[in-house]
Formats: C-alpha cells, sequence, structure tokens
C-alpha cells in the first residue's frame, strides 16, 4: 500500500493555468457589469441607491413591521441611505442562523470641510479631510470629482455631482514642482503633502461686481447656484467629498485586470449583492449586509458596530418567534473585504508562502489584525474545512494568505464586530494592488471567482 505525491501535497496553481475558454468569456462579461456600477457608485450613498433599485427589480420590498413574514420572501432595511441589509427567507428555522455575506460601501476619500470655501491670491480653493488611510501624496495632481449630497433647510436635499461626465470640469489639488522640490524631497512620505495642503482649485475668475469683497469665491457660487440653487450656507449641512473622476478601465494588453477608484470595498459589496440575487433558493435564509464607516474603524450609527444589524435579526427573529442569541450563534458570516495581493514591485512586504496572487482566485484571511494577531477575529479550523468543502464542490477556485509579512503593519474588516456577536465568521474577498490608492487594481478572474464563491455560500 503506499500513498501518491497527489495524496500529499496541496495543489497550486493560477485561475488561468487550466484553460477554459467558456468560463474566460463569463469573467469579462461579468467585469464589465461590475465596472459600469463601480464608475457609478463613488459614494456609499449612490452605491446603497443603486443597490436598492436592483433589489426592487428583482422583487424586494422595504420591510414593515406590520407585515407577515414567509419562506421565500424578500425584504430590505436602509440605514441612513449609507447602509443597507437585505434578507431572503429560507425555509430552515431561523433560530439555526443565516448565511451572511457583510461588506463596506465606503472607500478613502477626500470630504469636505464643514466650511470649505476659501479665496487665496487670486484663486478659489476648497478645503477637504481626509477620511481613511490614505497616501495623501497620491490625492495631489489627479482629477477629482464633486460629489454628496447638501441637506437644505427646507428638509430637501441636492445630489450633487460634478466631474463624472466626460465634458464636466474636475478638481486637482496641486504639488510642487521638481525644480523647487529640494525642501519636499527631504521629507517622510506622510508629509510630502500633508493634510492641510489637500485644498483643491475651485475657480480663478472674479464676479464681474466691482463692490463684492472675496470676488472669485462669489463667482464659484454663483456657478454652484446655478446649477444646484444652493448657497455657502448650505454647504453646512452636507457629506460632500472630493473622489478620484477617473472612470474605471481594463488594465494590460489582455485586459485582465480593473483599475478603479473605491474597489475596497465596493468590488466585495457588487459581488455579494449579485451572488444574493442570482443564488438558487436555500434552506436558509440569506442576509446581504452592507456597511458604511469600516475605513473609520466601523464606528457611529451607519457603520457595523452599530445596532444596525442586531435590530435586522431582531426584526426577523421577531416575526418567527425566535431569539436574537440563537440566530446569531448559528450564523456563518462571510466578512467580504478586499485583501493585499502579492505585488513584485514591493517583495519586502509579503511572505510569499502565505501571500495572495492576482488571478489566484477568492482570497481567504483566517484572521487579520496586527502583531499577534491583535485586533481582530479568527476563523475556527472546523469553519474553514467547511468553506473548503462547499467551495471545491461548487468549483470555486480560491486561496489563503494573509495581509503580508508579519509585523510589517496590519488591518482589519467588520469581521470582529460580526464575530462578537456570535457568528462564525472568516474574511473572504478580492485581492487589490495599489489598495487605498486612487487607483486601485483588481483581477477580473479574482473578482468573478469572489461572486461564484458568495453564490455557492448562499446556496449552501
Ligand atoms: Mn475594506
Ligand atoms: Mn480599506
Amino acid at each position: 500500500m503506499s500513498i501518491t505525491e497527489q495524496q500529499l501535497l496541496r495543489k497550486k496553481s493560477l485561475g488561468y493555468d487550466t484553460p477554459n475558454p467558456g468560463e474566460k468569456k463569463k469573467i469579462f462579461s461579468f467585469a464589465e457589469g461590475y465596472m459600469d456600477f463601480l464608475g457609478e457608485a463613488k459614494t456609499e450613498r449612490i452605491f446603497i441607491k443603486n443597490t436598492i433599485e436592483l433589489l426592487e427589480g428583482a422583487g424586494f420590498k422595504s420591510f414593515s413591521r406590520k407585515q407577515s413574514l414567509n419562506v421565500g420572501d424578500k425584504v430590505y432595511f436602509i440605514n441612513r441611505n449609507r447602509s443597507l441589509a437585505a434578507a431572503i427567507i429560507g425555509s430552515d428555522s431561523l433560530k439555526n442562523g443565516v448565511n451572511l455575506v457583510a461588506s463596506h460601501v465606503d472607500s478613502p476619500r477626500l470630504d469636505l470641510k464643514p466650511i470649505p470655501l476659501f479665496e487665496a491670491d487670486g484663486a478659489l480653493y476648497i478645503k477637504t479631510h481626509y477620511y481613511g488611510g490614505i497616501k495623501k501624496y497620491q490625492w495631489a495632481t489627479i482629477p477629482l470629482s464633486l460629489m454628496g449630497t447638501v441637506a437644505l433647510k427646507s428638509g430637501k436635499t441636492v445630489d450633487i455631482s460634478i466631474g463624472q461626465d466626460a465634458d464636466d470640469p474636475v478638481f486637482v489639488i496641486s504639488d510642487i514642482l521638481p525644480h523647487l522640490g529640494k525642501l519636499q524631497a527631504k521629507k517622510t512620505c506622510d508629509e510630502i503633502i500633508e493634510a492641510e495642503q489637500l485644498n483643491a482649485y475651485g475657480a480663478t475668475i472674479p464676479f464681474e461686481d466691482e463692490d463684492a469683497k472675496e470676488k472669485i469665491k462669489l463667482n464659484f457660487l454663483y456657478l454652484l447656484n446655478k446649477k444646484y440653487k444652493i448657497n455657502e450656507e448650505d454647504l453646512i449641512s452636507a457629506d460632500l467629498c472630493l473622489v478620484p473622476a477617473a472612470m474605471p478601465r481594463d488594465i494590460g494588453l489582455d485586459r485582465s485586470l480593473i483599475g478603479g477608484y473605491g474597489q475596497d470595498d465596493r468590488v466585495c459589496a457588487y459581488a455579494s449583492l449579485i451572488a444574493f440575487l442570482e443564488a438558487r433558493e436555500s434552506k436558509k435564509t440569506k442576509l446581504l449586509y452592507l456597511a458604511d464607516r469600516e475605513e473609520v474603524g466601523s464606528m457611529g450609527n451607519s457603520g457595523c458596530q452599530s445596532a444596525f444589524l442586531t435590530n435586522v435579526i431582531e426584526e426577523l427573529a421577531e416575526k418567527f418567534n425566535v431569539k436574537v442569541r440563537d440566530v446569531f450563534s448559528n450564523t456563518v458570516c462571510l466578512s467580504a473585504d478586499v485583501c493585499a495581493a502579492y505585488d513584485p514591485n514591493f517583495p519586502e512586504a509579503f511572505e510569499r508562502n502565505n501571500a495572495l496572487y492576482l488571478n489566484g482566485g477568492t482570497a481567504f484571511m483566517k484572521y487579520t489584525g496586527g502583531r499577534g494577531k491583535g485586533g481582530s477575529s479568527e476563523a475556527s479550523a472546523e469553519l474553514i474545512s467547511y468553506i473548503r468543502k462547499i467551495f471545491d464542490k461548487g468549483n470555486v477556485k480560491w486561496q489563503i494568505g494573509e495581509l503580508g509579512k508579519t509585523d510589517f503593519g496590519g488591518g482589519g474588516t467588520v469581521a470582529q464586530y460580526i464575530a462578537n456577536l456570535g457568528a462564525e465568521v472568516i474574511d473572504s474577498g478580492v485581492p487589490v494592488i495599489s489598495m487605498h490608492s486612487p487607483y486601485e487594481v483588481t483581477s477580473k478572474y479574482d473578482v468573478y471567482m469572489t461572486c461564484k464563491g458568495y453564490k455557492v455560500f448562499y446556496e449552501n
């Protein structure tokens, strides 16, 4: 009796190592839909708005406490227009838990300060305060769109979008020319563009009125008012931000990669949304959760640390006379978030044996955190064995690894907050190159496999 090499060694391969022309077609067409969605949904509000449209198109109804809930019913819950949960009721009792995929729809960006406009030396500037972990220098000298929502005293809201159409003007933050960059060149990465230098050019032509004081600012506000009927005071009650104006594009001569802003984590949010909509009927109740404010620690009433998810489970549990604690302790959750893809330009940051690779398929991380696994939850051996089983059976190409070298840094996701509620949780998502930059890169193969994986998870 002998055991073979095949039985003993783990198979290592990348996605395209085994050619599958039929699948390649599906991979590329899935990417098209994703890139269209990503290019539009540059804020969490737009992501949620477009999600609701898709859900309603698929027969979902906004949950009402008065309604009854039956097997097959499809409901959604909106949280502050920036976060959402949706459920498809399964035939199994809710006390046996739900299959939950949880992602986040906020991305690093430059928020406008409460008083954003100032005029100086012949120009009007827009002052920003960065949101999330960015390398500030990356946001200078790139075209930026102004997007968001202004809430008026009347109670009405006005959606702002400047820079998304090819004909629109855009905004830009300056950098010093290399000829005069001697002082800057001595600074660290964090200091070469400082937070208070994140001011974007807004206008330079003065308003034609000899008596007016700040004429350029006045002209800027005149133009803004012409389009949106708002004034400077209204900018105080607003969620406005500057985001990269660039649209998602194919990368590489073979068009295998996707470049675009906000792929962390809208790539997993989109993949989970499509998986949720397309998954076959199954016994378990399916739950989709799109969280906000992950990039700043999941704090606040639209973040994953808020009561929202618990409240949603409670609404569902009450309908079936089930205890919330039973639902959570029997729930399995994929924390759908991106991870770092191995980058050959920076091999020093990765431990190659446990790195995650472009075209390696959807990626799992057993834990995130930093140093000695600090600040993270960890998926159990039992959960990973379950995931291996269903993903292999469903022909989902997957890989598992860590963010990067131990003690080189770290990161977190919403996994820990959902694990704290009692659920079994594992991080699962798409590897990204240049994460948190204005132009993140993913592989079409991995995006497709991630959606396929979420679908398999929902169907089990
Ligand atoms: Mn993320
Ligand atoms: Mn992030």
